[in-house]
């Protein structure tokens, strides 16, 4: 069955209020009943010889009773159960409750067995008497018979001691339930309105309004992190719709210049207004294999964005990687009239080996394309104490501060009319980025215009 969170922690707290109040007064009742059962059966034991005591005054120094008190002291204790009988040492009666007063003794009797039974159907107790002898300086002038239900029983006070008890049992239960139902309702309502909240928002953005956010702060830290969460997702879902539409818009914009010089070469040789010759159809072939470029630059982007979870990591030496890369890159500097050096010492890092070698592939041949003749590139290994640092310097053209924010962004380049003769189409350094962000590593760079650029490439060793 389902219900709402509300109906569920309602019913909850009642459950755990009707479970505690019924555990408290069956363990009140167990345990006040036998403490109350012992304290009855001293009771009775210590007013029977209270009662001796005082009987015992009775006999005056002249040596005689004194019934009229005697009387008193025996109607007294036939009203709190107890059917008393006082006889000389040879057996003679000298007062008896039965005979002063049968009625009286019989009524009492039958109303404290009626009573008995009522609260206690299994009661077992009989009618039994007590013998003590009542001594006057130190000799035995009578026999005291005292007759009562025992081992024990209760009288009115008794009873309606424990019924108020069980009554007090009772309310206690009925307000800590309305307490319960009252403090459930409430609590549910204050866990519930963020969630919901939550769910409205989460609804929204599943709708598509990713400008949506849950303002709320709530005292429970798991609530908060849930509201986190969700303004988190919307806000990556916002920055990749952004980049969705720019990334249509952007890649439109980098076909549409080729695409237009191919149009114009094209329709210019269809009209006969140039010739179809060798040098055309090379800036035609040009064009084409722009094109081919920035599609396979755009696929490969699309391949390492969505390959990003599924690094296939492996421990290995990243100086030997960059040494390698270097020894395919050594004939291409060479030829461009550039120094390429090679730094470090020999570091163990945990990482997917394709997609880092990736990185150095796209940072090296940056500092080739924008260093000139003569300048001189260092890639240099360097060992921190959790993970290990790439650096590639070069000598080149270098990095205005009014660019370096937006160099990893796709599609940016510094130079446009310069990169177009380099033949960049600003997609190398975002699919750097992506990569060492998957491995949730850093990349910074620092760089001085006509002196030098630093790309710092921090990947964490396990
Ligand atoms: P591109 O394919 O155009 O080189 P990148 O994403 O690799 O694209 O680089 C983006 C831009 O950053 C480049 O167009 C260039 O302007 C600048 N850049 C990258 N590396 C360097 C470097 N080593 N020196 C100077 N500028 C650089």
């Amino acid at each position: 069955m389902k219900n709402s969170l509300r109906t569920r922690l309602a019913l909850s707290y009642a459950l755990v209020a009707i479970v505690c109040v019924l555990i408290v007064s069956i363990i009140t009742n167990v345990f006040m009943e036998k403490k109350f059962r012992v304290y009855t059966i001293q009771n009775q034991e210590h007013e029977n010889i209270q009662l001796t005591n005082l009987l015992s005054k009775q006999y005056n120094e002249k040596g005689y009773w004194e019934f009229s008190s005697i009387n008193d002291i025996g109607v007294n204790a036939i009203e709190q159960g107890m059917i008393i009988k006082i006889s000389d040492p040879s057996g003679q009666v000298i007062w008896d409750a039965s005979v002063h007063n049968n009625g009286l003794c019989k009524q009492m009797l039958e109303h404290m067995a009626e009573n008995m039974n009522k609260y206690y159907p299994d009661w077992d107790g009989k009618y039994q008497v007590k013998e003590y002898p009542i001594n006057v300086k130190d000799s035995k002038i009578a026999t005291l018979e005292i007759g009562y239900f025992g081992p024990f029983y209760y009288n009115d006070n008794d009873i309606a001691f424990i019924s108020t008890l069980n009554k007090l049992l009772v309310s206690v239960g009925f307000f800590s339930l309305i307490f319960a139902l009252i403090l459930g309702v409430l609590m549910s309502r204050y866990l519930s309105t963020p969630i919901i909240r939550v769910i409205s928002t989460a609804e929204n953005i599943a709708k598509g309004y990713f400008g949506n956010r849950v303002t709320e702060k709530s005292k429970i830290n798991e609530i908060n992190l849930l509201t986190s969460t969700i303004n988190n997702l919307a806000a990556t879902l916002e920055k990749q719709e952004i980049l969705r539409k720019r990334m249509s818009a952007d890649v439109a914009h980098e076909l549409r210049t080729p695409l237009t010089t191919l149009q114009g070469n094209i329709e210019g040789m269809i009209d006969g207004i140039w010739d179809t010759d060798n040098e055309r159809l090379k800036s035609c072939h040009e064009e084409i294999i722009r094109i081919i470029g920035l599609v396979g630059d755009l696929e490969k982007l699309a391949k390492y964005e969505s390959d990003i979870c599924n690094l296939n990591k492996t421990k290995y030496n990243i100086l030997n990687q960059v040494q390698t890369i270097i020894h395919n890159f050594e004939s291409d500097f060479k030829s461009k009239g550039v120094k390429l050096n090679s730094y470090g010492k020999d570091e163990t890092i945990f990482a997917d080996k394709d997609k880092i070698s990736q990185v150095i592939i796209n940072l090296i041949s940056n500092s080739l394309k924008y260093t000139s003749s003569g300048g001189e590139v260092d890639v240099s290994v360097i060992a921190k104490k959790n993970s290990v640092e790439l650096i590639v310097k070069d000598t080149g053209i270098g990095i205005s501060s009014e660019d370096l924010p937006f160099i990893f962004e796709r599609f940016y380049r510094a130079d446009k009319s310069r990169n177009r003769l380099t033949g960049g189409c600003g997609i190398g350094l975002t699919i750097v980025k992506a990569i060492v962000d998957a491995h949730k590593g850093t990349i910074t760079v620092e760089s001085e215009p006509n002196k030098e650029t630093k790309f710092i490439v921090c990947l964490p060793k396990d």
